[in-house]
């Protein structure tokens, strides 16, 4: 076969495709999920981030736990939590383990996707501990999965330029490491569209390949495209390329290589390759399913992260809406769960109807 990297895009594209059909047919997956963006607090600074406020200013507010547990139980039916938050140097670890205790109590059957590489740094050092005991005591406490997110572009030298503070590449190896040896499997993801290059694409994917070689814990890479609309990056970026319109098109340059490139790449030790709707838009997401993509993401409900910097395609999808789009698309959808399995707890719209709700719509 001839080598992706050196591939053109349409044969590029072309042979991604060939290579999902080989691996998934016409299946694509989502997952019904929450997200639960439980502070808004950082002390890291990413140049990239429009969500994370310096402790002290304006809008720094962390939710109570019991804040949190009411806004999931809005949405009861999904099997999925996803919480993330920023570096809130005021949050002690017994919050983050009660946090987590508390949403287990109150929905024992969801899944609990939590807490990036990131965020475990921070918590080893307000605890004083290795990741090896703190992913344990996360894993005793509930949690269930990781988010493989703070992962940006895997090579030091980009990270110091987009966010000196974020932990270097050794440490994100270190701690994903440790909670897949712990049973604690992980997404992977790629944020992409700034000022990194092919090359460091081509290293950060080593890096994932390395990682996944050894413990088999990722479940899968989302690529994130890089959102530019109200963060310091991306007004640089913008100025220095010629204004947003031009940098938009760059971002979607490299998505129509990027994707592919995963498929064809990484697809034989990752083979799931989620698109993100919140980033690239329903049109743009279902695009990308002919680029190399399997899975659409998920349902979210709460989005704050990709909002906070401008995101333009809004902050939750209903399952059914979902499958509609994937259906009308020409594939066959399925819902799935966190780690690709049958999704357990799966209801009929029916049901889904008659829930309890307060905020947002069901689009029914
Ligand atoms: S990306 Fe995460 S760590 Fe960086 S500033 Fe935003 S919230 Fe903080």
């Amino acid at each position: 076969m001839k080598n992706p990297w050196m591939m053109k895009g349409p044969e590029l594209r072309e042979e991604a495709l060939m290579q999902t059909r080989k691996q998934h047919g016409r299946v694509v997956t989502y997952v019904v999920n929450r997200n639960a963006n439980f502070s808004r607090v950082c002390s890291v600074g990413c140049s990239f981030c429009g969500f994370g406020k310096r402790p002290g200013t304006l809008g720094a507010t962390s939710d109570t736990i019991d804040e949190v547990v009411g806004r999931v139980g809005q949405t009861p039916w999904v099997t999925e939590i996803c919480l993330q938050g920023g570096i809130d140097p005021g949050l002690t670890p017994e919050y983050y383990f009660d946090l987590v205790r508390a949403l287990r109590e109150a929905f024992p059957k969801m899944h609990l996707h939590a807490f990036s590489p990131m965020e475990i740094d921070s918590l080893c050092e307000k605890a004083g501990c290795e990741p090896e005991e703190m992913v344990a005591k996360l894993r005793g406490a509930g949690v269930g999965s990781i988010p493989g997110t703070a992962a940006e572009i895997l090579v030091d030298e980009v990270r110091r330029k987009i966010s000196r503070n974020k932990l270097p590449v050794a440490r994100w190896v270190q701690i994903v490491r440790a909670a897949h040896r712990a049973g604690l499997r992980s997404s992977a993801t790629v944020m992409f569209g700034h000022v990194e290059s092919w090359e460091d694409i081509r290293a950060h994917f080593t890096v994932l390949r390395l990682l996944q070689e050894e413990t088999g814990g990722f479940t899968e890479l989302v690529p994130l495209a890089f959102v530019p609309y109200q963060n310091r990056l991306g007004a640089i970026l913008a100025r220095r390329v010629g204004g947003i319109r031009v940098l938009e098109e760059k971002i979607r340059r490299r998505a129509r290589r990027l994707y592919p490139l995963a498929r064809m790449v990484l697809g034989d030790v990752i083979p799931n390759l989620q698109t993100s709707w919140v980033k690239l838009g329903v049109e743009g997401a279902l695009e990308s399913l002919s680029w190399g993509c399997n899975d659409f993401g998920g349902t979210l409900y709460e989005e704050s992260i990709t909002k906070a910097s401008g995101g333009k395609h809004g902050e939750r999808l209903e399952p059914e809406v979902i499958e509609a789009a994937i259906r009308g698309a020409g594939y066959e959808s399925r819902q799935r769960s966190t780690l690709y399995g049958r999704a357990e707890n799966r209801i009929s719209l029916v049901e889904k109807s008659c829930q309890p709700t307060t905020g947002g719509h069901l689009a029914l």
